[in-house]
Parts: structure tokens; sequence; C-alpha cells
């Protein structure tokens, strides 16, 4: 057993914990990064948004991700019904002022391995192959981490604060029984590469395309290779009921879904598939004497809007900044210093978990696809879609989308009713409100 020490240990290289690092490491602390797994590795999460990309130029790493081998422009997005009769196009261009008029699609393997190489130049020391055990804790305080490194021999790392940001693992959420599943959100995802999908001709090719099927919905994703990321986000009930594999339940939804069959009937993947099963949690408490949660760590709902990347790096970014001020103020870190954090992560989440919502209910979606141009609802949606929630200006985009809101409840009497506000649309994916 050996002991080792540092300002700030940190669980995970995902893009949550290598942003902390690099902004930790700019603050002047040593920073250490645990990853168990070795980088380049694969993992989902591949379609950005653009109020990513100021982080990104803060962190000093735009042109680096625009330059990645299988880096995408992604100027917007499509919804398709599972019949394809019904397509819209949100670009992001068309946002509320001032728009930022693309985002990325990136590999994992790489945007990963870039995010958290940057994060050592900046002076991180990453542990690659090490793996969280037991957290030590004086009191209430957490102080220390029992850690095994690859060649099974342990250590006990000791640190002025911890940033958990190990994923969908949830590390200390898990052991401290502080994570709990939707019970009404239950979903499991299918996924690999393809070669060979159709992509819509002209500027939008590079959009993400998000297609409606009775038990979920697909992704498609395309990278600078034309080889396109393709998943089935699809209710577990449905997954129970096939009993299968991963790729024959993915083909079973396929063949439930035109519009997913024509785009995929030339295709072939180039990945064994991936399930990703029990995805949506929620956390009770995400800071404490000397620890936070961040990204993924600190919970999840549904990937339907990309809206997992941004909300890990920009819960780091705020996590980095509390721990510099507290650690310059009074050496430690304390509950208290995190307010900011916890209260920025609470309200991201209300927000887009809020959207997700909508998007599984059967009376927004009518509105979602066919959006009136009036009150710039259309500009808020798309301003939504690109996470532009940080700005004092966001309360306009909130208004709007409370609008289309109500206008779901008078759908839903109206319904009830038998005089539905607009007619419904066939294919809305499962009610899935937590
Ligand atoms: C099906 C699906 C599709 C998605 N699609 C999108 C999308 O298109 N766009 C988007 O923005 N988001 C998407 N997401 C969400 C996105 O993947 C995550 O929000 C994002 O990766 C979170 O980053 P993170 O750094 O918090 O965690 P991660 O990226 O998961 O990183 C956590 C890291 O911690 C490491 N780790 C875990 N436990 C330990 C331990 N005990 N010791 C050491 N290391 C450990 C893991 O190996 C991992 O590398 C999707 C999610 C799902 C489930």
């Amino acid at each position: 057993m050996s002991e080792h020490t540092c300002d700030v240990l940190i669980l995970g290289g995902g893009p949550a914990g290598s942003t902390a690092a690099t902004l930790l490491c700019e603050s002047g602390f040593t920073v250490t990064v645990l990853e168990r797994e070795s980088f380049p590795r694969f993992h989902v999460g591949e379609s950005l948004l653009p109020h990513s990309l100021p982080l990104f130029d803060r962190l000093g790493v735009h042109e680096e991700v625009k330059a990645l081998p299988h880096t995408r422009v992604k100027p917007g997005a499509f919804f398709a019904t599972a019949d394809g009769s019904k397509v819209v196009e949100y670009r992001f261009a068309e946002a509320l002022p001032p728009a930022i008029p693309h985002a990325y699609q990136v590999r994992r393997d790489e945007f990963d391995a870039l995010l958290l190489s940057r994060a050592q130049r900046a002076g991180a020391q990453v542990l690659h192959g090490w793996e969280a055990l037991t957290p030590q804790w004086e009191g209430k305080r957490l102080t220390g981490m029992w850690v095994r490194d690859p060649e099974g021999q342990q250590h006990l790392f000791r640190f002025r604060a911890f940033l958990d940001a190990s994923g969908q693992k949830a590390f200390l959420a898990t052991r401290m029984g502080w994570r709990f599943p939707y019970p009404k959100h239950k979903k499991v995802a299918a996924v690999s590469h393809f070669r060979g999908v159709w992509l819509p001709p002209g500027e939008s090719s590079g959009n993400i395309t998000i297609v409606l099927t009775k038990a979920g919905w697909f992704w498609f994703i395309p990278f600078a290779d034309d080889t396109v990321s393709v998943g089935a986000v699809l209710d577990v009930a449905f997954w129970q009921a096939q009993g299968k594999a991963p790729q024959e339940v993915f083909q079973r939804a396929v063949e439930e879904t035109p519009e997913a069959a024509r785009r995929l009937a030339n295709a072939s993947p180039i990945l064994p598939f991936s399930a990703i099963q029990n995805f949506s949690y929620r956390v009770t408490k995400l800071a404490g004497d000397g620890f936070c949660l961040i990204g993924d760590a600190a919970g999840f709902l549904d990937p339907i809007f990309s809206t997992g990347v941004f909300i890990a790096t920009t819960t780091a970014a705020s996590a980095a900044e509390d721990v510099t001020e507290a650690l310059h103020r009074h050496g430690r870190i304390d509950a208290a210093d995190l307010a900011p954090t916890v209260s920025l992560t609470r309200s991201l989440q209300k927000t887009f978990f809020s959207f997700i919502r909508s998007y599984y209910d059967q009376d927004f979606l009518p509105f979602f696809f066919n959006p009136r141009p009036v009150l710039q609802i259309p500009a808020a949606i798309v301003s939504l879609l690109a996470a532009d929630v940080l700005r004092p200006g966001r309360r306009l985009v909130a208004a709007r989308f409370r609008l289309l809101q109500l206008l779901a409840a008078g759908q839903k009497l109206g319904r009830l009713l038998g005089k539905p506000l607009v007619p419904p649309l066939d294919a809305t994916p499962a009610d899935a409100g937590p």
C-alpha cells in the first residue's frame, strides 16, 4: 500500500473530469485524474450542442475538436415520424439572436482522448487503468479514496477536494444510496456505427436525425467519413418482449420503423453492437464537505436532445470555479462552497428534463413537429435545442417553451373531448414521463 496526496482528485477522464482537471490545473492546483479504462475507448454521446463551443474556446480545444479525423459540422437537427411523412428541421442559425450557428458531431474515442490530453498538458496527472474502490470519510468530510492500480495494488489518495465525474457509474451516489432510477423511464439503447446509411443531401447532411418509433426513437449521427452512429432508444418492455441480443432487438425496431429501414437499407454495421441500460436516474445529494458530483455522476434522464456533454462540461467548469475560490479562501471545500454548482446543476436538469418529458408527451409533439411561426416559438425551440440556457435572455426561451406546454395541455383537453386543437401525430414514443 502506498499513500499519495494532491489538491484535487478527480474520478473519471470523460468530458466532465477532463474539463475540471484542465481548469483546476490552470488555477495552480495539483490534480490527479483516475480513469479505469485505457483511452481511446468507445463511448456514446457523439452529438454536441452549439453552446458548448464557448467552453471549448476557453479550454483552448475548439480548433483541435474541429480538426479531429471524424468531426463533422452539425448545423441543426431533423426530427422525423416513423413513416417519414413528417419531418421538421431545426437549424441552429435560426435560434433567437445571438445564435451560434453550428455544433459538431464527434467520435467520442477521439474527443475524450483530446480533452484528457489537454488536461495532461495543463499539468494533470492522469492514471489510466486505475479504479476507485472505497471512499474514506473523517466524520462527514470526504478526505481520501482507496484505489486499485492496474497491477492490483491498493493505494490511498488523500486530497483537499474530490470531484466525482465517474459518469453513469455514479460512484459516490451508488455507494452512498443517493442514486434512484426513474421508474417510468426505463429505456435501453442499442448502438453501433454503420457504413452505407442514407444521408440527406446538401448543407444539412451533418445534422443529427431523430426518428420516432412506437417503442422509442432512433438517432442518426453522421461523421466526417460518412460513417454514421445509429442508436435505438427503446422501452425496456419492448426489449424484454424480444428477449434477444442487441443487434436482433435493433433489427426488430428497424422493421417496425419504415423511415429507419429506408435509411439503413444499404447499410452495414462496422462495430459490434453495444447495449446501454439503466441510464435514467436522479441523484439526491450533489455535494458535501470535500466533494462534488458533476456530469452524469450527478444524474441523467434521456439523450433525446444530446444535452449530456453540455451538462457534463458546464457543471465541471462551475465546480472548478467553486473549488478554486474555496481553496484560495480557506484551504478546504465545505458543502456551502459548492452551492453555485449544485444550483446550476439542478437548474440545467430542470430545464432539459422538462423539455425531454415534453417530447414523450403525445400532445406536445404535434406542436414540436409543426411549430407555428408566431411569437418566435420556432426560434425559441432552436435556442433550447442549442442549449442557449446560460445567458440572461434565457427567460424569453423559457416563456415560449411554457407557451408550448400550455398548448399541449389544451391539446390534451381537446383530445379527451374529441376536439383536439391540431391533428395528433401517429408515431409517439410510449409515455415515459418520470
Ligand atoms: C444512449 C445514450 C446516448 C447519448 N447520446 C448523447 C449525445 O448524442 N450527445 C450528448 O451530449 N450526450 C449524449 N449522451 C450522454 C453522454 O454520453 C454523457 O452525458 C457524457 O458522456 C457525460 O460525461 P461524463 O464525463 O459525466 O461521463 P463519462 O463520459 O461517462 O466519463 C466517465 C468516466 O469515468 C470512468 N469511471 C467510472 N467509474 C470509475 C471508477 N470507479 N474508477 C475510475 N474511473 C471510473 C469511466 O471509465 C469513464 O471514462 C448519451 C447517453 C446515452 C445513455
